[in-house]
């Protein structure tokens, strides 16, 4: 997808994720904020190389740039990646990790309630706006943390789920309470399936790359 870049549909209900997140966050979180990264993404890339790229390159393109519209370009371009993959690691399926998902968590944490543990704890001490990540390279997983609009991505690392911690994400419905949160995202919302389809597809690119 090249410019101009649209915002992709939610993949569930605006109210399908209360009370854990309510309609109303969602409403401003993807109308507003994730709408105006996306309209000022187009505006910034008009005329420019970025124009024909897809989203992933205009990150990767702009990742570390040291000039004020590079850097401007990346941030909003950023932002639209990561919003598309938070609202698609999030679901209110009752999932649960499987397969290969779940012997990785058992290699790299012991547990999915370990992982959950380094995950809450990555995105309460990641101080001001950013994100917590699952990642993985090679099939290892591990947790990361971005601030603002950092994405592990930018640096070839695949990512599994992610989840925003912006203040945007949660004020309405925990005000200042992070850890409330990020405990019931983890708990309950969390798209497991999603997170194993990300792992299947780096599995498959290594296989590919190696033919
Ligand atoms: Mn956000």
């Amino acid at each position: 997808m090249a410019a101009p870049f649209k915002l992709a549909p939610l993949p569930w209900d605006e109210d399908a994720l209360a009370p854990t997140i309510s309609a109303n966050t969602i409403s401003f979180h993807y109308h507003k904020h994730h709408q105006t990264y996306v309209d000022t993404l187009n505006k910034l890339v008009q005329g420019t190389k970025y124009a024909d790229m897809k989203l992933e390159e205009v990150v990767r393109a702009t990742a570390g740039a040291s000039d004020a519209k590079d850097k401007q370009l990346f941030n909003n371009a950023g932002q639209v990646w990561n919003h598309d993959f938070y609202w698609r690691s999030l679901t209110p399926a009752k999932t649960q990790p499987s397969g290969k998902l779940d012997s990785a968590i058992a290699a790299a944490f012991g547990s999915k309630d370990e992982l959950i543990a380094q995950l809450a704890e990555a995105g309460k001490t990641q101080f001001g706006s950013g994100w917590a990540w699952l990642a993985s390279k090679d099939g290892k997983l591990s947790i990361e943390k971005t601030p603002n609009a950092e994405t592990p991505m930018a640096k070839g690392v695949n990512c599994l789920l992610t989840v925003d911690v912006w203040e945007h994400a949660y004020y309405l419905d925990y005000q200042n309470a992070r850890p409330k949160y990020l405990e019931a995202v983890l708990g309950k919302i969390i798209n497991w399936e999603f997170a194993a389809e990300n792992l299947t597809k780096e599995a498959q690119a290594v296989r590919a790359a190696a033919e």
